[in-house]
Formats: structure tokens, sequence, C-alpha cells
């Protein structure tokens, strides 16, 4: 076991600036100035967290952040481009552009590393609010994986490492500091980011960290899904998703994010769907590695895709005076609400998602106007995409699908030949390039 105990030295490895191969070259002008101008002040200040890990790994971090010993209200002081902001946290958001540095005044102790109990718990054991300030010591100890308790010292460059984040990022795992199950059960979160981070970074999670996440999975569903939305987008639209659902599967997390996905997965009668996933975490993941936008609601509309066929038939078994049409409306809607008590997808993103799948019964559909009318409803390029991807598995014929592929290279003339479409139309069809997925 690798538990860390309260006696164990608290005092940080220092690597002096010739020993590490972290350079200011690689860290952002915006954060440099914010450290420079803390430091300038009398202040400490470090870059913390992932973007010492990820200049450690060679890897561009995603943002920077910095932990300081001023308090919220020094470091706004100091910036005019500063405003705080805060729920759980309170932070300083210093605002360059488009550009955001935030920085973290130094935390207290947890009770798990046995520090004084003023941070504010919920019964289960959850921190609901930590504001108590403390040291750089205090606040590497309650940060959650060791190798995201590593601090760059803007005073003469070194970095601090606590509690063996740098053996453990030599060795490529996660561990968490302090005992694991308590700090699951303070943020059950972080059953999450180990997921993520293993994905993300390729690294094992140690036997402690792993061991105890099947049995407290199910603490995930007490966290706010506006929370889960947050964490669904870094696990899933930063570029690795095919290898977080792949942890997120084995550790059991994923049936707390998705049950009416996982459900599916484990029935033999959904292979062709669990097919479809994957090919569509994979195609998300190549477009973010090709610079393409992707959009959440496209992920989610292909999880969801089973349980709304599903749903819908069993809804015109039930009644049969439903169409096709309507099952859909009401499967989608109640699929839907039935997934935001879980993560709650912005509405901007659930209409577009419940219009794409209304729309697939519709490509069955190759003659008349109603059927034209689909190349110019305003969500055909993700419904379309949607239907290549049911048919790369079988699951709409070929022949339609390559169908909607050549109706869209050709003229309103030949369009209106390809329908059969009779007489004079309302709207003429607007013709569509075709290109990449629209996820
Ligand atoms: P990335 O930015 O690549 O997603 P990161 O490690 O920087 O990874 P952030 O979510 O940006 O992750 O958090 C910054 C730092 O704050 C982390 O490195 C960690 O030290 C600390 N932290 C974040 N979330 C938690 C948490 N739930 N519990 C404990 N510490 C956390
Ligand atoms: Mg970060």
């Amino acid at each position: 076991m690798t538990k860390i105990r309260k006696s164990e030295p608290r005092a940080p490895l220092k690597v002096p600036r010739a020993e590490h191969g972290v350079s200011r070259a690689n860290i952002s002008r915006n954060a440099l100035k914010v450290l420079y101008r803390l430091k300038d002040a009398g202040h400490q200040a470090f870059l913390v967290g992932g973007g010492v890990r990820d200049l450690l790994l060679g890897l561009q971090p995603k943002d920077f952040d910095i932990a300081t010993d001023a308090r919220p209200e020094q470091v706004r002081a100091l910036f005019s481009n500063g405003r705080l902001i805060g729920r759980r946290f309170r932070l300083a958001h210093i605002r360059f552009g488009r550009d955001l540095i935030e920085v973290a005044t130094f935390r207290g102790t947890t009770p798990s590393q046995g520090g004084d109990q003023e941070q504010v718990f919920h019964e289960s054991g959850r921190i609901i609010a930590d504001n108590v300030y403390g040291t750089v010591e205090e606040d590497a100890w309650r940060r959650d994986f060791t190798v995201n308790a590593l601090y760059y010292n803007i005073a003469d460059f070194s970095i601090w490492a606590f509690a063996g984040g740098l053996d453990d990022l030599r060795a490529r795992r996660l561990r968490l500091i302090g005992d694991p199950e308590t700090r699951y059960t303070e943020d059950p979160v972080r059953m999450l980011r180990a997921a993520r981070f293993a994905a993300k970074l390729d690294f094992d999670i140690h036997p402690d960290a792993a061991a105890p996440i099947s049995a407290m999975a199910g603490l995930l569903d007490d966290v706010p899904p506006a929370r889960l939305f947050d964490e669904f987008l870094k696990m899933f639209q930063f570029g690795h998703a095919s290898a977080s659902y792949r942890h997120l599967r084995r550790l059991g997390l994923f049936r707390h994010l998705f049950p009416d996905t996982d459900r599916w997965l484990d029935d033999p009668a959904g292979a062709d769907n669990a097919l479809m996933i994957e090919r569509a975490l994979e195609n998300t993941d190549q477009r973010v590695a090709a610079g393409q936008p992707v959009t959440p609601m496209f992920l989610f509309g292909v999880f969801l895709w089973r349980a709304v066929q599903a749903r819908a038939a069993e809804i015109r078994a039930e009644r049969d005076d439903q169409s096709e049409a309507q099952a859909m409306i009401v499967a989608t809607a109640e699929i839907g609400t039935r997934q935001a008590q879980r993560i709650a997808l912005p509405r901007r993103f659930g209409f577009p998602m419940r219009e794409m799948l209304q729309l697939q019964p519709r490509f069955e559909n190759r003659t008349g106007r109603r059927a034209m009318n689909l190349l110019s409803h305003r969500r055909f390029r993700a419904a379309y995409d949607l239907m290549l991807l049911r048919a790369s598995v079988g699951e709409v014929d070929q022949e339609t699908a390559d169908f909607w592929t050549a109706v869209q290279e050709q003229s309103a003339e030949e369009q209106r030949q390809s329908f059969g479409a009779a007489g004079r139309r309302r709207r003429p069809a607007r013709r569509r390039r075709r290109s990449g997925s629209a996820n």
C-alpha cells in the first residue's frame, strides 16, 4: 500500500531549473505576465497542476492555472482585467482577449490529511465549499492526483513536487493523494478524472486508486448534472473520446453517466449499436485531431439512439394510432428528459439532438416533395451523418445511404427528377456540398 499518512513529510522535492525541462518558452505569455506581476508584488506564485504536468510530458497544456499566497481580493487589485468568480471555490479570472488565466489562492488542508474541519461538507462526505486558505504545502495535499500536485516556481524556475508526483509521472501512473475512498467520497468526479487522465495521458491508474471505483461509482448519481456536462466535454470533445469511453466502461462508470446507453451495450442485440458508438467516438477524435469543429449533441444523439428507437417501437406497439414520426417525438422527449437528470445537456444542444434523431425515419422515404424537403432541413447535415453511421453497421440499406449522398451533389432539376417530385415547389431545395461529418 502507498497510502500517504499525516506523519509522512510534507516538504516538497525541489528540482532546480537546471535539472528539469520546463522552459518559459513553452508557457503562455499571459500566464507569465500574471506570474511575474504576483511575484513583483511580493507574493509567491506558481504555475500548477495540469500545465506543469503536461509541460514535463512534452505536451501542450490546455490551460495554465496559477496558485498564489495572495488572497483573491489582492489578486484582483493587481489586475485591471481580473474578476472574482466562484461557486465551490473562489478564484480570480484574468482575461487577455480570448485567453483566460485562472488564479487560485492556496487552500488549506482537508480532513483526509488530518487538517482542521473548516471546509463545508455535505452529510455524504462530499465537499461543497472549500475556501479555507493555506500554504503551498497544504494546497498541494488537497489536489487529486500526485502528478497534478506539481508546482513551477516563478521566483527561481524550480519545480516543487509533492507526494511523489515526479516518480509517478516517470512511472506514468495516476496515484491519488491520501486515502482513495476518502478522496472519492469528498468528490466523486475524481473517479471520472482518473478515467480521463488515463485516457489523455495514456497512464495507468494505480491499483489503489482503481480498486474502490466499481463499488463507489454510484456516488456519481449525486453529482449535479451541470458539472457532469463539463466533465463530459473534457472526456469526449478533446481528442481522447475513444480511450475515455473504454476506461469509463471498464471501471463501471459509464452506466452512471448514460444509463440508457449502457443497458443496451450489455445486450447481445445491441452489438451493432456498440459498434456504431465506437465508430462515432473514433470519428470525433479524428475530427479534433484535424482541427475540425465538434458538437456534443452528435455524440449524445449517438449514445441515445438505440434507447430512443426501442422506446419509439414500444410506443407504437402500445398505441396503433401513433405514426412513426409521432412516436419518435415522444420517445426522444422521454429519453432526453431522463438523460438530462444525469448530464445536463444545454438546450442549445438538446433541441438539435432531438431533431437529428427524429429525422432518421425520413431517410427511408425517397419520393415526393416531403422527401426532397429533408435536404433543406436545418438539421439535415447532422441527421445525414448519423444515418451514414447507421448504414455502416447495416441498420440502413447502403443503397439508401448512397441515394442521399448522391442527391446532395445534384442540381435542383436533377433533384426533382431523383425524388420524382411533381408540380411546383414552394422553396427551392438548397444545394449542399458533401463534406466531413457534422459532429
Ligand atoms: P486538463 O486541464 O488537462 O484537463 P488539469 O490537471 O489541469 O487537466 P483541471 O481540471 O484544469 O485539470 O484542474 C487543474 C488542477 O486543479 C488539477 O491539476 C488538480 O491539481 C486540481 N484539481 C482539479 N479538479 C480537482 C478535484 N476534483 N479534486 C482535487 N483537485 C482538483
Ligand atoms: Mg488545466
